[in-house]
């Protein structure tokens, strides 16, 4: 027996989180610089896997591009709650990989040398980079609706998920917004676009796309990278659903005349909360526009979404092993609810901006001359995941809630999300493992190079079901001793 549901699910997903981590050291006795601190990381890596770019026992690819960030993508899952369980054993491996890489790094250093490994998207230099989301996609749904009808929501549901930022100009609730600059591009370096087109779907490219959604901000709130998959997928569920069946999806002229102005207006949203972005531009634009304010925007799609739900609650269940499209729906009324009432200090126990938000008020209220300096080393503390304490601590208060069990994340370190054909990967990784043997992986394809060369390519990211091919590599794995 085999679970292949969401292939049979008209409105099954494959959902992956791809994050990258910004480094530092602190309390050297010389400078050391980001590249170096990354290499020392990836250090073990490279000597296991004699590269910078290696897939894990849990299914995911954990590397280090030139520069000096390395990057961990969760492996294939089927539920929003799978990936974020991915993402949380992406933070433990990088806190371990830090914490060895202090040892070493304090031999030569001095013993207070102290590794930072941020969970956030800008450095003090003021660079960015990126949380990428993926999503499969029906391929029948064009990009230009994508554009029109799902990225005005992307952009305004940072209402919810932005991780904030102490930027010199204020406080915004995003990280990236004074750093994207275009809706859609195929590069993710020159251009930034929100959406990335580049056409890789590591899957059957004639019925599907992969979805690279870049405008997300990394969070440490596990409410809010649950939240922001789920809502999207829902969101997605209706637009495929309506090119399917030919009809409107309800989400017609909410396009935006100018993304990266929204976006920027919806990061200052504690500047000015009735703030209106210019709606009926896009793709299909008749030059009927009007202004909604970004909450506005929201309540369109969450109206659209409830009432899809109603109708369709069963299907979207079926593709979804953990998450219950009811819970998304509460989940996401409870947060537009919250704001409309303005009851900003009620969010902060889910949403990342509003957290850091209450933070920064505790501290001006205890010091009222606070520097934005010191505000900023606050920001920074909340993103460490190798050895800030803050996150930790207010978990331990119960001022931030965790949604997922410990053990469950502590688990997905060397397990993979079921359901996909990460599953197999993690099989074959592991054995090979077992058996000193080399490989190499990439999302479709698992090559053992050494001590025979054998490749197997899973086209299908929702079967689990070991293919002949499959079967034949795993039987030219030397025995394990
Ligand atoms: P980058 O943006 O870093 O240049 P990339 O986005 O092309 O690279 P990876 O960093 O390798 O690629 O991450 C790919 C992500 O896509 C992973 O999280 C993976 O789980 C996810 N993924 C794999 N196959 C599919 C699929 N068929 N549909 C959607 N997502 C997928
Ligand atoms: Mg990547
Ligand atoms: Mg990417």
């Amino acid at each position: 027996m085999h679970a292949d549901t969401g292939m049979r699910n008209d409105f099954g997903r494959i959902f992956g989180i791809e994050t990258e981590y910004g480094v530092s050291v602190t309390g050297a006795d010389h400078a050391v610089d980001a590249g170096q601190v990354a290499m020392t990381m990836f250090q073990p890596v490279v000597s296991k896997a004699r590269s910078t770019n290696t897939y894990l026992t849990n299914g995911s690819r954990l590397y280090l591009d030139v520069g000096s960030h390395p990057e961990y993508a969760t492996a294939e899952a089927l539920d929003p709650k799978d990936a974020l369980l991915q993402d949380l054993a992406g933070e433990r491996i990088m806190r371990h990989l830090a914490g060895g890489a202090q040892q070493r790094l304090r031999a030569g250093h001095g013993d207070r040398a102290t590794i930072h490994v941020f969970k956030n998207n800008v450095d003090s230099a003021g660079h960015a980079f990126g949380c990428h989301e993926n999503y499969l996609v029906r391929r029948f749904v064009k990009l230009e609706l994508i554009e029109d009808q799902l990225l005005p929501f992307l952009i305004t549901r940072q209402l919810y998920t932005g991780a904030g930022r102490f930027a010199e100009s204020g406080f915004q609730i995003t990280q990236r917004a004074d750093f994207l600059d275009e809706a859609v591009s195929s590069a993710t370096t020159r251009a930034r676009p929100m959406i990335n087109t580049r056409d890789e779907a590591h899957a059957d490219p004639e019925s599907y796309r992969r979805l690279h959604v870049i405008i997300g901000d990394s969070n440490r709130s596990q409410w809010a990278t649950w939240v922001k998959l789920a809502t999207t997928h829902l969101v997605l569920c209706v637009i495929e659903d309506a090119v399917r069946r030919g009809v409107p999806s309800g989400f017609e002229g909410l396009a935006l005349a100018d993304a990266a102005a929204a976006n920027r207006t919806v990061s200052r949203f504690l500047d000015d909360r009735q703030a209106c972005l210019t709606v009926g531009g896009g793709n299909e634009s008749n030059g009927d526009e009007s202004q909604l304010t970004a909450l506005q925007i929201q309540r369109r799609y969450f109206d659209v979404v409830e009432a899809f739900v109603r109708n369709h609650g069963e299907s979207i269940a079926a593709g979804l092993p953990q998450t219950s499209p009811e819970e998304v729906l509460d989940a996401w009324q409870w947060a537009l609810n919250a704001l409309e009432q303005g009851n900003i200090a009620v969010l902060a126990d889910r949403v990342d901006w509003a957290m850091k938000y209450r933070l920064a008020q505790a501290m001006r209220r205890r010091d009222p001359r606070i520097s934005h300096a010191g505000l900023q080393r606050l920001e920074l503390e909340y993103h460490d995941v190798a050895n800030g304490r803050l996150y930790d601590s207010l978990v331990a208060h119960g001022q931030l809630r965790e949604i997922v069990e410990r053990r469950r994340a502590d688990q997905a370190v060397d397990r993979a999300p079921q359901g996909t054909r990460a599953a197999l990967r993690g099989m074959f990784i592991d054995a090979a493992q077992r058996a000193n043997a080399q490989y190499s992986c990439d999302w479709t394809t698992f090559t053992l190079t050494s001590p025979v060369r054998r490749e197997a390519v899973l086209l299908d990211p929702f079967s689990t079901a070991p293919t002949p091919d499959f079967k034949a590599l795993m039987a030219a794995l030397p025995v394990d001793e």
